[in-house]
Order: structure tokens, then sequence, then C-alpha cells
């Protein structure tokens, strides 16, 4: 899916992590429709049996892409949710990672399934994210682009910490109350995945 890259590194990467001692250690996993909606049970497999947490993300309209049309690749996360219950009961919980994924349990394995529905439910209301990218841009919110250049703020008050909170305390209100994403393909932020971070 990331189109570039080896999977046995990153499988190795996730093992070493564990070994590591890092006691929950949770995959993401954008689903298309007719590209890896039939790697579902795989990946809820996959997670069980390495003792992980897995959470499933609609697909969020990020950058201007050309490899698939993103209304017709659109897969809801109720119908991940039907796949994986076709072999796996959920019950849902109240559990938080303090982010957007609702998590459920299966009652045989101790791997949580979360479900990360930016379309069908839509969770801004409870967001408490602010990113910050490689260049300092301190981002508001993924799907708009309200930021705070932080790089500026250090570059005009070097090695004062309080000018840098104040600036990032100052930003706090400029948080957008939502994102106005469709599933009709269009590009609302031109701004990639990997240009804002994780
Ligand atoms: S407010 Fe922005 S960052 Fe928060 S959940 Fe909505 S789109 Fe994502």
């Amino acid at each position: 899916m990331t189109r570039t890259g080896d999977l046995d590194r990153v499988i190795d990467g996730i093992r070493a992590a564990r070994e590591a001692g890092f006691e929950r250690i949770k995959l993401n996993a954008v689903i298309l429709k007719g590209r890896n909606d039939d790697e579902v049970l795989d990946l809820v497999e996959f997670a069980r049996n390495e003792g992980l947490d897995i959470s499933f993300i609609e697909e969020m309209p990020l950058g201007d892409v050309s490899d698939h049309s993103r209304a017709e690749t659109f897969y809801s996360s109720d119908e991940v949710q039907e796949i994986i219950e076709s072999r796996h009961p959920l019950t849902p919980t109240t559990e938080s990672t303090l982010g957007p994924s609702r998590y459920f349990r299966m009652a045989d394995s101790d791997s949580r399934i979360g479900f990360i529905s930016p379309h069908s439910h839509n969770f801004c209301a409870t967001c408490n994210r602010v990113r910050v990218t490689v260049e300092g841009r301190l981002l508001l919110c993924l799907g708009n682009e309200h930021s705070v250049d932080l790089r500026r703020v250090l570059r005009a008050h070097p090695g004062d910490m309080d000018a840098l909170k104040h600036a990032i305390v100052a930003a706090m209100p400029l948080k957008p109350e939502r994102h106005h994403f469709t599933t009709d393909g269009d590009v609302q932020v031109v701004r990639f995945m990997n240009m804002t971070g994780g």
C-alpha cells in the first residue's frame, strides 16, 4: 500500500519493538475498496498472533492522488467491522488511547480492534490533536491549513522556552472546529499525510 519499501523489514521492526519491551503496539491500516478490503481478516489474524492492537482507518482526502479514485475506493468502518464480525464477534468498549479510535474487544484475544472513522463517525468534537511538521510548522488540524510557524519563533528567541510555550498556547484558539472532508473524491487539503507526520 505504501508503493515502496520492504514489508519484511517493517514486520521485523514491529517484532523488535515488542521484544524491546513496548507493551502495547498498535498498527494502523487504511482500507480501500478493491485494493485491500480482502486483507482485513489477514490483518486481524496478524494482530492477534503477534499480540498487537490494530485500528482501521477510513481514508482521508489528503493530497491529490492519481492512482485511485477516492470516491470509488471509500470503505466505511462499518463495512470493515462487518467483515471482522463474520469471524470474530466484537464487543464495544469505553477504552481510549486519548485519540480518535473507537475500541472493540474479542472474547478470545488480548488484541484490541479500533476504528478511526473521519467520514462515517466524525470525531472532531473531541479532537485534542495538533502536530509539528519537520519544518517547525504547528498544524492545528489535519483537515485544514491553520498553522503557526514555530521555527520563526525559535529563531527570533533562541533558547527562550517561554516564548515557544507562549506561541503554542496562543495558537490553540486557531484550532478549527472540524474538517470538511467529503467522500466524493474532492481534494480538500493539498498537503499529503507524509508532509504532516503521524
Ligand atoms: S479537528 Fe482536524 S485534526 Fe481533529 S479530528 Fe477533526 S480533522 Fe482531525
